[in-house]
């Protein structure tokens, strides 16, 4: 991790920059949006993480460079950097409209080093332009939070009745776009999370609750953000009939077993993997008009392990994001 240690005066050439390659862009980091996928790089929970790894893949900045054949933005320019960082063009899958599953997919803080750091560098082919409404901490959970929560959410299918397990950074978001389509919201948080579920009413849910609670209806749909795989049959047994089960993260603990009949009538378990830069295109697109407000709690990049650690314990309200010193006021 590049991590400066507090109170360490840096002036801008100290700076390590990275070497930037044909087609890149250096990016001088602003703010990056922490993610539980983070969490589980650090844990080493998920494979073949490149070592040493700058994590974080919700990285916002302004291009501070460009590479050769790097032609999209110029200097200065602010862009996003998400986490699908490179897909090889070629598979069945990229040919196919699903990049997002690429067998030769390299992610940003996973497989290709990230933001929690002063500068990065990224495929352009792969950053987004941001809406101006959103400030640069306010748009980093955007980018994961926001991109996969609404992968997640067009899952879901037309459902009206959406259940969301777990109240962290994507949920809040994508309650929000919910609602926009005039869904009713139905928030599921860690048992006696009493500021989880007033937050979840804020944005609009119509019921908050533990998650081994009954919603006091039944759903059509429900998205599990929780890596708790417990949870997959006990939302399995609040969706109706026909209904959908979406896991939108990456790792899970193990899914128990359970009776049949739980997914007898139709019902649906699957997994949203990643994105599509069309994803991203669409989401970005909508995001200003709903409008979602994204709630973030700013730490600076020094703090980057607390910022971790009060993602673990769930001690947050929104998206953490770690700032730098070349954050805008
Ligand atoms: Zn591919
Ligand atoms: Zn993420």
């Amino acid at each position: 991790m590049v991590l400066r240690s507090p109170g360490q005066p840096l002036c801008e050439t100290d700076l390590p920059q990275p070497a930037v390659g044909a087609g890149q862009v250096l990016v001088r980091v602003s703010a990056c949006a922490v993610c539980r996928t983070d969490l589980h790089v650090v844990d080493g929970e998920l494979p073949n993480a490149k070592l040493p790894l700058v994590p974080g893949h919700e990285i916002v900045g302004r291009v501070a460079g460009v590479g050769e054949r790097a032609e999209r933005f110029k200097i200065g320019d602010r862009v996003g950097v998400p986490w699908l960082g490179r897909t090889c063009g070629e598979c069945g899958y990229c040919r196919s409209g699903r990049e997002n599953l690429c067998d030769r997919a390299l992610f940003t803080g996973y497989t290709l080093d990230g933001g929690y750091a002063d500068f990065a560098v990224a495929d352009e082919r792969f950053c987004f332009r941001l809406p101006d409404s959103y400030s640069d901490a306010e748009s980093a959970p955007l980018l994961c939070a926001g991109l996969i929560g609404y992968r997640s959410l067009v899952r879901a299918g037309d459902a009206r009745r959406l259940g969301i397990y777990g109240f962290g950074a994507a949920a809040h978001i994508v309650a929000q776009v919910a609602r926009h389509q005039e869904r009713k919201v139905f928030a599921f948080t860690r048992a006696g999370d009493v500021a989880a579920q007033e937050f979840a009413k804020s944005l609009g849910a119509v019921w908050a609750g533990d998650s081994n609670l009954s919603p006091p209806e039944e759903l059509d749909a429900a998205i599990v953000f929780a890596p708790v795989g417990q949870l997959v049959p006990q939302a399995l047994k609040a969706v109706a009939k026909g209904g959908i089960v979406v896991c939108g993260g990456i790792h899970m603990s193990d899914i128990p077993s359970f009776p049949y009949e739980l997914l007898w009538q139709e019902r649906t378990v699957c997994s949203v993997a990643n994105l599509t830069r069309r994803d991203g295109e669409e989401f970005l697109g909508l995001a200003p008009r709903v409008p979602v407000r994204t709630e973030v709690e700013s730490f600076p990049l020094a703090e980057a392990n607390e910022a971790l650690a009060h993602l673990r314990t769930g001690r947050l309200r929104g998206a953490a994001v770690l700032v730098t010193d070349s954050t805008p006021d």
